[in-house]
């Protein structure tokens, strides 16, 4: 709200400048049309005194009057041209502000919304794990084997869960200042494959796909960094759509590149959002209304670690609905 004050103010104060500086360039435009007329009458007396000219027409051909002519002229050029100058850089200034105030206020929401999400996020597997831990020593005794083998993955899951996002944190945080390729030869057709097998296990209720064209595929890469990557993208896969997502992942090699591509058929992502989801902390729509958990590291760690192997990223729609992501990175580092 003061703010919005602050924003209706500046904004009065900004009118109020223009319209007193266009005041006050009218009343210098009319003094120097009145000084030019007044100089010119008295030089016209003047000469008429002087026997130095008869008619009107032999005053304004003479070399004085043209003279003071010129003057005016380009007294009157210098008003408009500071006029203009000033104009251009109030607007620019204000511009300038403008873009400065609403960069501020975004980059403001963003820190919000992480500080919302990452409390929630460290609050709930820790709660959870704490519940498990209490179940277990009050009814230790009574709990059946199975009953306590769901306790304990449940924990453990819990405990997963608390561990990605502190790497996330972390590898987000080197990602900025120090972050160094550990480059590895290996094969990234079954190191793919491994990832879905993974994310099958993690998550029974959807339908991965897999398909390669490059078996046997060797790059040189760093591992722990593309697990990040492609784990980032499927876990999004997922998350961002409904039970029974059908997701489907692609290798594809191009001479001394290859692509990987991860398409859903989830929610999918509006135009003007595509560009700003790969921001650190930026998350589609409001912290107070959405459902779906996260921090908004994952994309950010993404395309920093894609960067680093000199690769690309994009993101475009897929049909009828949801996202593709499809990364490109060369086989071998330079
Ligand atoms: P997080 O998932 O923790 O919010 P990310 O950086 O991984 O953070 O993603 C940023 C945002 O991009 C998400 O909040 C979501 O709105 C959007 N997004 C990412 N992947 C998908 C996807 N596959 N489908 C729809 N939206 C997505």
């Amino acid at each position: 709200m003061t703010n919005i004050r602050l924003r209706i103010l500046s904004f009065v104060v900004i009118a109020y400048m223009l319209m007193a500086f266009t005041w006050w360039s009218v009343l210098l435009w009319k003094t120097l049309e009145d000084a030019f007329q007044a100089k010119s009458y008295l030089m016209k007396i003047g000469m008429i005194a002087e026997g130095r000219i008869r008619t009107d027409y032999d005053f304004y051909r003479s070399e004085d009057y043209l003279q003071l002519e010129q003057d005016y002229e380009r007294q009157q050029w210098m008003v408009a041209g500071e006029g203009i100058f000033f104009v251009i850089s109030l607007v620019m200034g204000v511009w300038l502000i403008n873009r400065g105030y609403n960069k501020e206020v975004h980059s403001t929401q963003q820190r919000r919304n992480f500080l919302l999400s990452i409390t929630h996020e460290l609050k709930s597997p820790i709660a959870s794990i704490k519940l498990v831990l209490e179940t277990i020593r009050k009814r230790r005794e009574k709990l059946l084997p199975e009953q306590m083998d769901k306790l304990t993955n449940s924990g453990l899951q819990e405990a997963d869960r608390l561990n990605t996002l502190v790497n996330d944190l972390l590898l987000s945080a080197k990602l900025e200042t120090a972050y160094q390729i550990h480059a590895e030869h290996f094969n990234l057709d079954e190191f793919l494959q491994d990832m879905i097998w993974k994310m099958e296990e993690r998550h029974s209720d959807a339908d991965f796909h897999y398909h390669s064209d490059a078996p046997g595929l060797i790059v040189e890469a760093d591992k722990m960094g593309l697990t990040s990557v492609v784990g980032n993208l499927l876990e999004n896969a997922v998350k961002y759509s409904r039970k029974g997502a059908v997701i489907r992942m692609e290798l594809v090699q191009k001479a001394r590149y290859c692509t990987i591509t991860i398409a859903d058929n989830g929610i999918g992502i509006p135009n003007e959002e595509k560009d700003r989801i790969f921001d650190r902390f930026y998350r589609v729509g409001n912290e107070d209304t959405r459902t779906t958990k996260g921090t908004g590291l994952g994309l950010f760690i993404v395309k920093e670690i894609v960067r680093a192997h000199g690769g690309t990223i994009e993101v475009s729609d897929n049909e009828p609905n949801g996202s593709i992501f499809k990364i490109t990175i060369p086989t071998r580092l330079k």
